[in-house]
Protein backbone atom coordinates (compact mmCIF):
# COMPACT_ATOMS: atom_id res chain seq x y z
CA UNK A 1 0.00 0.00 0.00
CA UNK A 2 1.59 3.39 -1.16
CA UNK A 3 2.02 5.84 1.84
CA UNK A 4 -0.94 8.44 2.19
CA UNK A 5 0.33 12.27 1.46
CA UNK A 6 -2.27 14.70 0.69
CA UNK A 7 -5.81 13.70 0.57
CA UNK A 8 -7.99 14.57 -2.37
CA UNK A 9 -11.07 15.91 0.34
CA UNK A 10 -10.96 18.51 2.77
CA UNK A 11 -12.64 16.99 6.05
CA UNK A 12 -13.93 20.69 6.81
CA UNK A 13 -16.08 20.96 3.18
CA UNK A 14 -17.36 17.44 3.96
CA UNK A 15 -18.48 18.07 7.56
CA UNK A 16 -19.78 21.56 6.27
CA UNK A 17 -21.90 20.25 3.57
CA UNK A 18 -23.45 17.22 6.22
CA UNK A 19 -24.33 19.69 8.37
CA UNK A 20 -26.13 22.25 5.88
CA UNK A 21 -28.40 19.22 4.65
CA UNK A 22 -29.25 18.04 8.72
CA UNK A 23 -30.79 21.78 8.66
CA UNK A 24 -33.70 20.39 6.51
CA UNK A 25 -35.94 18.42 9.12
CA UNK A 26 -33.42 18.90 11.36
CA UNK A 27 -34.28 16.84 15.10
CA UNK A 28 -33.13 17.79 18.51
CA UNK A 29 -28.88 18.90 18.32
CA UNK A 30 -28.03 16.26 16.10
CA UNK A 31 -31.18 14.21 14.70
CA UNK A 32 -32.92 14.26 11.39
CA UNK A 33 -37.16 13.60 10.60
CA UNK A 34 -37.15 14.22 6.94
CA UNK A 35 -39.74 11.90 5.38
CA UNK A 36 -40.01 11.67 2.01
CA UNK A 37 -42.33 14.11 0.10
CA UNK A 38 -42.51 16.71 3.09
CA UNK A 39 -41.56 19.87 3.06
CA UNK A 40 -38.21 19.62 4.16
CA UNK A 41 -37.01 16.43 2.12
CA UNK A 42 -38.72 19.03 -1.10
CA UNK A 43 -36.56 21.47 0.53
CA UNK A 44 -33.21 19.42 0.86
CA UNK A 45 -33.54 17.61 -2.83
CA UNK A 46 -33.88 21.33 -3.99
CA UNK A 47 -30.56 22.23 -1.80
CA UNK A 48 -29.12 18.67 -3.95
CA UNK A 49 -30.38 19.66 -6.98
CA UNK A 50 -28.05 23.30 -6.62
CA UNK A 51 -25.21 21.18 -5.22
CA UNK A 52 -25.21 19.28 -8.37
CA UNK A 53 -25.91 22.92 -10.37
CA UNK A 54 -22.69 24.46 -8.71
CA UNK A 55 -20.75 21.44 -9.45
CA UNK A 56 -21.18 21.72 -12.76
CA UNK A 57 -23.53 18.62 -13.47
CA UNK A 58 -26.31 18.76 -15.89
CA UNK A 59 -29.65 18.20 -13.17
CA UNK A 60 -32.44 16.25 -13.92
CA UNK A 61 -35.28 15.34 -11.68
CA UNK A 62 -37.58 12.17 -12.71
CA UNK A 63 -41.10 11.13 -12.13
CA UNK A 64 -41.08 10.13 -8.56
CA UNK A 65 -38.34 12.87 -7.74
CA UNK A 66 -34.83 11.50 -7.72
CA UNK A 67 -32.98 14.35 -8.65
CA UNK A 68 -29.67 13.61 -10.83
CA UNK A 69 -26.73 15.13 -11.79
CA UNK A 70 -24.81 14.18 -14.99
CA UNK A 71 -21.93 14.39 -16.17
CA UNK A 72 -21.47 13.83 -19.45
CA UNK A 73 -19.05 11.53 -20.96
CA UNK A 74 -17.44 11.62 -24.65
CA UNK A 75 -18.83 7.81 -25.41
CA UNK A 76 -22.05 8.25 -26.16
CA UNK A 77 -23.89 5.22 -25.91
CA UNK A 78 -21.50 3.65 -22.98
CA UNK A 79 -23.53 2.98 -20.12
CA UNK A 80 -23.50 4.94 -17.66
CA UNK A 81 -21.27 5.04 -14.32
CA UNK A 82 -23.62 6.27 -11.10
CA UNK A 83 -23.18 6.49 -7.53
CA UNK A 84 -25.88 7.83 -5.31
CA UNK A 85 -28.06 7.26 -1.68
CA UNK A 86 -31.10 8.11 -0.18
CA UNK A 87 -32.06 11.47 1.49
CA UNK A 88 -35.42 10.82 3.95
CA UNK A 89 -34.55 9.49 7.11
CA UNK A 90 -35.77 7.61 9.45
CA UNK A 91 -38.24 9.67 11.67
CA UNK A 92 -36.00 10.73 13.42
CA UNK A 93 -32.65 9.66 12.11
CA UNK A 94 -29.18 10.71 12.08
CA UNK A 95 -27.81 12.92 9.80
CA UNK A 96 -25.09 10.69 7.84
CA UNK A 97 -27.73 7.65 6.71
CA UNK A 98 -28.37 7.95 2.71
CA UNK A 99 -27.17 11.78 2.85
CA UNK A 100 -23.75 10.82 2.86
CA UNK A 101 -24.16 9.17 -0.38
CA UNK A 102 -25.18 11.69 -1.83
CA UNK A 103 -22.90 14.29 -0.32
CA UNK A 104 -20.11 11.64 -1.81
CA UNK A 105 -21.31 11.65 -4.92
CA UNK A 106 -21.61 15.31 -5.30
CA UNK A 107 -18.29 15.87 -3.90
CA UNK A 108 -16.56 12.94 -6.20
CA UNK A 109 -18.29 14.25 -9.44
CA UNK A 110 -17.16 17.96 -9.01
CA UNK A 111 -13.47 17.19 -7.90
CA UNK A 112 -13.11 14.39 -11.41
CA UNK A 113 -15.02 17.31 -13.64
CA UNK A 114 -12.20 19.73 -12.00
CA UNK A 115 -9.30 17.29 -12.29
CA UNK A 116 -9.80 15.53 -15.34
CA UNK A 117 -12.57 17.15 -17.58
CA UNK A 118 -14.74 15.24 -19.11
CA UNK A 119 -14.52 11.39 -19.04
CA UNK A 120 -15.51 8.65 -21.35
CA UNK A 121 -18.28 7.21 -19.97
CA UNK A 122 -20.96 9.51 -18.85
CA UNK A 123 -20.99 9.62 -14.87
CA UNK A 124 -23.89 10.43 -12.98
CA UNK A 125 -24.72 11.01 -9.17
CA UNK A 126 -28.62 10.54 -8.01
CA UNK A 127 -30.39 11.54 -5.01
CA UNK A 128 -32.62 9.04 -4.35
CA UNK A 129 -36.29 9.53 -3.14
CA UNK A 130 -37.21 6.90 -0.38
CA UNK A 131 -35.12 4.46 1.33
CA UNK A 132 -36.39 4.28 5.14
CA UNK A 133 -40.21 3.13 4.90
CA UNK A 134 -40.41 5.75 7.52
CA UNK A 135 -43.63 7.59 6.25
CA UNK A 136 -44.54 4.73 3.74
CA UNK A 137 -44.29 1.53 5.77
CA UNK A 138 -44.56 -0.48 2.32
CA UNK A 139 -43.07 1.39 -0.10
CA UNK A 140 -40.19 -0.44 -0.37
CA UNK A 141 -37.46 1.59 -1.90
CA UNK A 142 -39.93 3.87 -3.51
CA UNK A 143 -37.00 5.80 -5.69
CA UNK A 144 -34.90 2.76 -7.10
CA UNK A 145 -37.65 0.91 -7.01
CA UNK A 146 -39.00 3.35 -10.03
CA UNK A 147 -36.15 3.57 -11.86
CA UNK A 148 -35.61 -0.48 -12.29
CA UNK A 149 -39.52 -0.22 -13.27
CA UNK A 150 -40.91 -1.85 -10.34
CA UNK A 151 -43.56 0.37 -9.21
CA UNK A 152 -46.94 -1.51 -9.20
CA UNK A 153 -49.95 0.53 -11.75
CA UNK A 154 -51.91 0.06 -8.22
CA UNK A 155 -49.34 1.07 -5.69
CA UNK A 156 -49.75 4.41 -5.79
CA UNK A 157 -53.36 4.52 -4.96
CA UNK A 158 -52.56 1.66 -2.58
CA UNK A 159 -49.87 2.33 -0.63
CA UNK A 160 -50.88 4.59 2.38
CA UNK A 161 -48.39 6.64 5.39
CA UNK A 162 -48.81 6.48 8.90
CA UNK A 163 -50.22 9.87 8.17
CA UNK A 164 -53.26 8.44 6.41
CA UNK A 165 -52.08 9.99 3.42
CA UNK A 166 -51.99 8.06 0.24
CA UNK A 167 -48.62 7.75 -1.95
CA UNK A 168 -50.63 9.89 -4.82
CA UNK A 169 -51.56 12.58 -2.54
CA UNK A 170 -48.35 13.00 -0.67
CA UNK A 171 -46.18 13.13 -4.41
CA UNK A 172 -49.10 15.59 -5.65
CA UNK A 173 -48.23 17.71 -2.45
CA UNK A 174 -44.60 17.80 -3.53
CA UNK A 175 -45.71 18.48 -7.28
CA UNK A 176 -45.52 15.06 -8.86
CA UNK A 177 -47.77 13.45 -10.98
CA UNK A 178 -48.03 9.11 -9.80
CA UNK A 179 -49.20 8.84 -13.54
CA UNK A 180 -46.13 9.60 -14.68
CA UNK A 181 -43.94 7.36 -12.15
CA UNK A 182 -43.05 4.89 -15.60
CA UNK A 183 -41.11 7.15 -17.01
CA UNK A 184 -38.30 6.88 -14.24
CA UNK A 185 -37.13 3.37 -15.50
CA UNK A 186 -34.12 3.43 -16.84
CA UNK A 187 -31.86 1.26 -18.79
CA UNK A 188 -28.32 2.84 -19.22
CA UNK A 189 -27.07 2.26 -15.90
CA UNK A 190 -24.14 -0.33 -16.62
CA UNK A 191 -22.32 0.46 -12.61
CA UNK A 192 -23.78 1.73 -9.76
CA UNK A 193 -21.85 2.24 -6.62
CA UNK A 194 -23.12 2.91 -3.50
CA UNK A 195 -21.32 4.95 -0.32
CA UNK A 196 -23.13 4.39 3.07
CA UNK A 197 -22.24 4.74 6.47
CA UNK A 198 -21.43 0.70 7.54
CA UNK A 199 -24.24 1.40 10.24
CA UNK A 200 -22.27 -1.91 12.47
CA UNK A 201 -19.34 -2.44 14.21
CA UNK A 202 -16.98 -4.31 12.12
CA UNK A 203 -14.61 -1.36 10.87
CA UNK A 204 -14.48 0.67 14.41
CA UNK A 205 -13.68 -2.60 15.57
CA UNK A 206 -11.16 -3.63 13.25
CA UNK A 207 -10.10 0.34 13.23
CA UNK A 208 -10.47 0.90 9.37
CA UNK A 209 -12.31 3.68 8.34
CA UNK A 210 -13.46 2.00 4.66
CA UNK A 211 -14.95 -1.44 3.98
CA UNK A 212 -15.63 -2.69 0.61
CA UNK A 213 -18.63 -4.79 0.44
CA UNK A 214 -18.69 -8.13 -1.07
CA UNK A 215 -22.21 -9.34 -0.72
CA UNK A 216 -25.75 -7.75 0.65
CA UNK A 217 -27.58 -9.66 2.99
CA UNK A 218 -30.56 -12.07 2.16
CA UNK A 219 -33.43 -12.20 4.37
CA UNK A 220 -36.77 -13.83 5.15
CA UNK A 221 -39.18 -12.20 7.16
CA UNK A 222 -42.28 -14.17 9.08
CA UNK A 223 -45.45 -13.17 10.94
CA UNK A 224 -45.27 -16.16 13.10
CA UNK A 225 -48.96 -16.68 15.03
CA UNK A 226 -49.86 -19.27 17.60
CA UNK A 227 -53.08 -20.14 19.13
CA UNK A 228 -54.32 -21.93 21.97
CA UNK A 229 -57.02 -22.05 24.88
CA UNK A 230 -57.25 -18.96 26.80
CA UNK A 231 -58.08 -19.70 30.32
CA UNK A 232 -57.96 -19.07 34.04
CA UNK A 233 -53.93 -18.26 35.52
CA UNK A 234 -54.98 -20.19 38.93
CA UNK A 235 -56.86 -22.90 38.29
CA UNK A 236 -55.93 -24.52 35.07
CA UNK A 237 -53.00 -27.13 35.60
CA UNK A 238 -50.40 -26.84 33.61
CA UNK A 239 -50.67 -30.49 31.57
CA UNK A 240 -53.84 -29.42 30.44
CA UNK A 241 -52.97 -26.08 28.97
CA UNK A 242 -52.88 -24.82 25.22
CA UNK A 243 -50.58 -22.38 26.75
CA UNK A 244 -49.56 -20.11 23.12
CA UNK A 245 -47.10 -17.81 25.32
CA UNK A 246 -45.07 -21.27 26.17
CA UNK A 247 -44.71 -21.68 22.66
CA UNK A 248 -43.90 -18.72 21.51
CA UNK A 249 -41.21 -18.39 23.91
CA UNK A 250 -39.61 -22.12 23.12
CA UNK A 251 -39.83 -20.70 19.59
CA UNK A 252 -38.12 -17.44 20.04
CA UNK A 253 -35.63 -18.94 22.53
CA UNK A 254 -35.18 -21.30 20.10
CA UNK A 255 -34.50 -19.51 16.91
CA UNK A 256 -32.11 -16.69 18.40
CA UNK A 257 -30.04 -19.99 19.71
CA UNK A 258 -30.12 -21.60 16.28
CA UNK A 259 -28.44 -18.40 14.49
CA UNK A 260 -26.09 -17.97 17.79
CA UNK A 261 -24.74 -21.20 17.13
CA UNK A 262 -24.73 -21.28 13.32
CA UNK A 263 -22.29 -17.64 14.32
CA UNK A 264 -21.10 -14.86 11.60
CA UNK A 265 -22.68 -13.46 9.32
CA UNK A 266 -26.38 -15.28 10.23
CA UNK A 267 -28.62 -12.94 12.50
CA UNK A 268 -32.19 -14.00 13.74
CA UNK A 269 -34.21 -11.34 15.27
CA UNK A 270 -37.97 -11.31 17.29
CA UNK A 271 -38.63 -7.82 17.06
CA UNK A 272 -42.33 -7.92 17.88
CA UNK A 273 -44.56 -9.56 20.07
CA UNK A 274 -48.42 -9.15 20.52
CA UNK A 275 -50.03 -10.96 23.14
CA UNK A 276 -54.01 -11.24 23.24
CA UNK A 277 -55.05 -11.30 25.41
CA UNK A 278 -52.41 -9.30 27.42
CA UNK A 279 -53.13 -9.51 30.88
CA UNK A 280 -51.62 -10.63 33.89
CA UNK A 281 -53.78 -13.52 34.93
CA UNK A 282 -54.59 -14.94 31.57
CA UNK A 283 -53.44 -17.73 30.07
CA UNK A 284 -53.26 -15.82 26.72
CA UNK A 285 -55.42 -16.80 23.63
CA UNK A 286 -52.79 -16.01 20.84
CA UNK A 287 -49.27 -14.79 20.52
CA UNK A 288 -48.23 -13.24 17.30
CA UNK A 289 -44.07 -12.55 17.03
CA UNK A 290 -42.14 -11.96 13.85
CA UNK A 291 -39.29 -13.39 12.94
CA UNK A 292 -36.20 -11.71 11.15
CA UNK A 293 -33.78 -14.06 9.97
CA UNK A 294 -30.71 -12.90 7.49
CA UNK A 295 -27.21 -14.05 6.26
CA UNK A 296 -25.49 -12.54 3.27
CA UNK A 297 -24.49 -16.33 2.14
CA UNK A 298 -26.79 -18.32 -0.05
CA UNK A 299 -26.48 -22.22 1.66
CA UNK A 300 -26.02 -20.64 5.48
CA UNK A 301 -29.47 -18.23 4.79
CA UNK A 302 -31.13 -21.67 3.22
CA UNK A 303 -30.01 -23.78 6.33
CA UNK A 304 -30.82 -21.08 8.95
CA UNK A 305 -34.61 -20.58 7.06
CA UNK A 306 -35.02 -24.53 7.16
CA UNK A 307 -34.19 -25.18 10.99
CA UNK A 308 -36.76 -22.07 11.68
CA UNK A 309 -39.32 -23.32 10.08
CA UNK A 310 -38.89 -27.04 11.59
CA UNK A 311 -38.79 -25.50 14.84
CA UNK A 312 -42.03 -23.58 14.41
CA UNK A 313 -43.63 -26.53 13.22
CA UNK A 314 -42.45 -28.82 15.97
CA UNK A 315 -43.50 -26.67 18.63
CA UNK A 316 -46.84 -25.45 17.19
CA UNK A 317 -47.54 -29.37 16.91
CA UNK A 318 -45.98 -31.03 20.02
CA UNK A 319 -47.63 -28.17 22.65
CA UNK A 320 -51.17 -28.45 20.31
CA UNK A 321 -51.40 -24.94 18.95
CA UNK A 322 -52.69 -23.29 15.70
CA UNK A 323 -49.99 -22.17 13.32
CA UNK A 324 -50.39 -19.66 11.04
CA UNK A 325 -47.09 -18.95 9.57
CA UNK A 326 -46.95 -15.65 7.09
CA UNK A 327 -43.40 -15.27 5.21
CA UNK A 328 -43.77 -11.09 4.63
CA UNK A 329 -40.71 -10.68 2.62
CA UNK A 330 -38.57 -12.81 1.17
CA UNK A 331 -35.04 -11.85 -0.19
CA UNK A 332 -31.86 -14.17 -1.95
CA UNK A 333 -28.73 -12.38 -1.03
CA UNK A 334 -27.03 -10.09 -3.76
CA UNK A 335 -23.29 -10.28 -4.65
CA UNK A 336 -21.32 -7.34 -5.60
CA UNK A 337 -19.91 -7.25 -8.72
CA UNK A 338 -16.38 -8.79 -8.01
CA UNK A 339 -15.10 -6.80 -11.17
CA UNK A 340 -16.21 -3.35 -9.43
CA UNK A 341 -14.64 -4.54 -6.15
CA UNK A 342 -11.60 -5.33 -7.34
CA UNK A 343 -11.53 -1.20 -8.53
CA UNK A 344 -12.73 0.17 -5.31
CA UNK A 345 -9.68 -2.35 -3.82
CA UNK A 346 -7.52 -0.89 -5.94
CA UNK A 347 -8.62 3.34 -5.23
CA UNK A 348 -8.61 2.58 -1.19
CA UNK A 349 -4.79 1.04 -2.20
CA UNK A 350 -3.77 4.12 -4.60
CA UNK A 351 -5.21 6.36 -2.10
CA UNK A 352 -3.58 4.96 0.77
CA UNK A 353 -6.69 3.95 2.60
CA UNK A 354 -6.90 1.52 4.92
CA UNK A 355 -10.18 -0.96 4.15
CA UNK A 356 -11.41 -4.37 3.99
CA UNK A 357 -13.85 -6.47 2.35
CA UNK A 358 -16.69 -7.04 4.44
CA UNK A 359 -20.77 -7.85 4.04
CA UNK A 360 -23.84 -6.06 4.37
CA UNK A 361 -26.38 -6.84 7.13
CA UNK A 362 -28.75 -3.81 6.28
CA UNK A 363 -30.06 -3.68 3.31
CA UNK A 364 -29.65 -0.72 0.48
CA UNK A 365 -30.86 0.73 -2.78
CA UNK A 366 -28.02 -0.84 -4.19
CA UNK A 367 -29.60 -4.09 -3.83
CA UNK A 368 -32.42 -3.21 -6.27
CA UNK A 369 -30.23 -1.34 -8.65
CA UNK A 370 -28.63 -4.82 -9.03
CA UNK A 371 -31.73 -6.11 -10.98
CA UNK A 372 -30.53 -3.89 -13.74
CA UNK A 373 -26.63 -2.66 -13.07
CA UNK A 374 -23.47 -4.18 -11.63
CA UNK A 375 -23.32 -2.40 -8.05
CA UNK A 376 -21.46 -1.89 -5.27
CA UNK A 377 -20.65 -0.66 -2.35
CA UNK A 378 -18.60 1.16 0.14
CA UNK A 379 -18.89 1.75 3.46
CA UNK A 380 -17.35 4.54 6.49
CA UNK A 381 -16.83 3.44 10.02
CA UNK A 382 -19.90 4.63 12.12
CA UNK A 383 -19.13 5.57 15.86
CA UNK A 384 -20.46 2.89 18.44
CA UNK A 385 -22.09 1.01 15.25
CA UNK A 386 -24.99 3.20 15.58
CA UNK A 387 -27.79 4.11 13.08
CA UNK A 388 -30.90 4.83 12.57
CA UNK A 389 -30.92 7.34 15.52
CA UNK A 390 -29.76 11.03 16.32
CA UNK A 391 -26.59 8.96 18.28
CA UNK A 392 -25.45 8.27 14.32
CA UNK A 393 -22.11 9.75 13.94
CA UNK A 394 -19.28 9.61 11.55
CA UNK A 395 -16.06 11.32 11.36
CA UNK A 396 -15.25 14.34 8.84
CA UNK A 397 -11.92 12.70 8.38
CA UNK A 398 -13.31 8.93 7.59
CA UNK A 399 -16.06 10.21 5.12
CA UNK A 400 -13.65 12.22 3.28
CA UNK A 401 -11.28 9.11 2.89
CA UNK A 402 -14.38 7.22 2.01
CA UNK A 403 -15.28 9.83 -0.57
CA UNK A 404 -11.62 9.77 -1.89
CA UNK A 405 -11.68 6.07 -2.58
CA UNK A 406 -15.14 6.56 -4.55
CA UNK A 407 -13.90 9.14 -6.72
CA UNK A 408 -10.96 6.90 -7.83
CA UNK A 409 -13.03 3.98 -8.35
CA UNK A 410 -15.31 6.25 -10.37
CA UNK A 411 -12.11 7.84 -12.20
CA UNK A 412 -10.91 4.32 -13.08
CA UNK A 413 -14.40 3.00 -14.48
CA UNK A 414 -15.40 6.42 -16.68
CA UNK A 415 -12.30 7.77 -17.68
CA UNK A 416 -10.84 4.89 -19.87
CA UNK A 417 -12.58 3.95 -23.29
ZN1 LIG B 1 -29.61 4.24 4.32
Amino acid sequence: MTERTTGWFEPERIESAIAALAEFGAYGETGVARLVYSPEWVAAQDQVAAWMDEAGLRVERDAVGNVWGFLDGRGRDAAMIATGSHIDSQNPGGRFDGALGVIAGVTALAALRERFGQPERTLAVVSLVEEEASRFPTANFWGSRAIIGRIGAEEPRRLRGYDGVTMIEAMRDAGLDAAHIPEAKRADIGTFIELHIEQGPFLEREGLPVGIVEAITGYRQYLVTLEGAANHAGTTPMDLRRDPMAGAAEIIGGVIDTAHRMGRPCVTTVGRVNVSPNERAVIPRQVAFTVDARSPLPDQRETLLARHEALIHEVAERRDLALHLRIDSDRQPVRCDPETVAVIAAAAAAAGVPAMKMTSGAVHDAMQMAEIARIAMIFVRSRGGISHSPEEFTTAEDAALGIEVLARALHALAYRA
